[in-house]
């Protein structure tokens, strides 16, 4: 895997890795375009920080969260940590002090203790 290559916005600041480790060929061809009609006209910096609603946010990372423990359907405990990461984000979106303790509180009715049980390795 090649080593992240950021790429920093003039006019926003806004980073982007260029190594396209995480990424298919297209889908770097893509975010290229985007970043290029986003940052490189400086669209960004007419439009303000950019900021999404919760809902937008819970929207897409439960869709992504999806897809990705479609892939390990068989192994609950990838589904379980993805879960856990997609609670935890939103907890800590609105309660930036709560550490991943009060988010699983926050979230499951099971104990802490089983559902971190479920993610640690070794269970
Ligand atoms: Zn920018």
């Amino acid at each position: 895997m090649a080593t992240p290559r950021y790429v920093d916005c003039p006019n926003c600041g806004e980073k982007r890795d260029t190594s396209g480790n995480y990424t298919s060929p297209a889908n770097q061809e893509r975010d290229q375009r985007r970043w290029a009609e986003e940052h490189e006209s400086g669209k960004c910096a007419a439009n303000g920080p950019r900021a999404f609603s919760r809902d937008q946010i819970s929207g897409a990372l439960n869709r992504a969260a999806d897809a990705v423990t479609d892939l390990a359907a068989q192994d609950d405990r990838v589904g379980d940590a993805i879960n856990l990461v997609v609670n935890a984000t939103l907890t800590f979106l609105e309660s930036p002090d709560a550490d991943l303790e009060a988010a699983v509180a926050a979230n499951y009715s099971d104990s802490v203790d089983d559902v971190l049980g479920w993610v640690r390795a070794g269970n």
